[in-house]
């Protein structure tokens, strides 16, 4: 097993997580609804992207009409 040879001082230690930090998300509205969504995602409350459905939502989709 692998012994460290040098103390990490509380200094070098805060140095180092210093980039740790989380930064916070950055939405942008979905031109199809105005809900705020993430960059480059569908949007989750409509199914759209890019102006064009392409995830159903299950309240939406029509059992009985057999297209699939
Ligand atoms: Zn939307």
């Amino acid at each position: 097993m692998a012994v460290q040879q040098n103390r990490v001082t509380r200094s070098r230690r805060n140095m180092r997580r210093s980039h740790d930090a989380l930064v916070a998300a950055n939405p942008n509205e979905c031109t199809n609804c105005g809900e705020l969504k993430r960059p480059h995602h569908v949007c989750p409350s409509c199914g759209h992207y890019n102006d064009r459905e392409v995830v159903a939502r299950a309240g939406d989709v029509d059992l009985e009409d057999d297209a699939a």
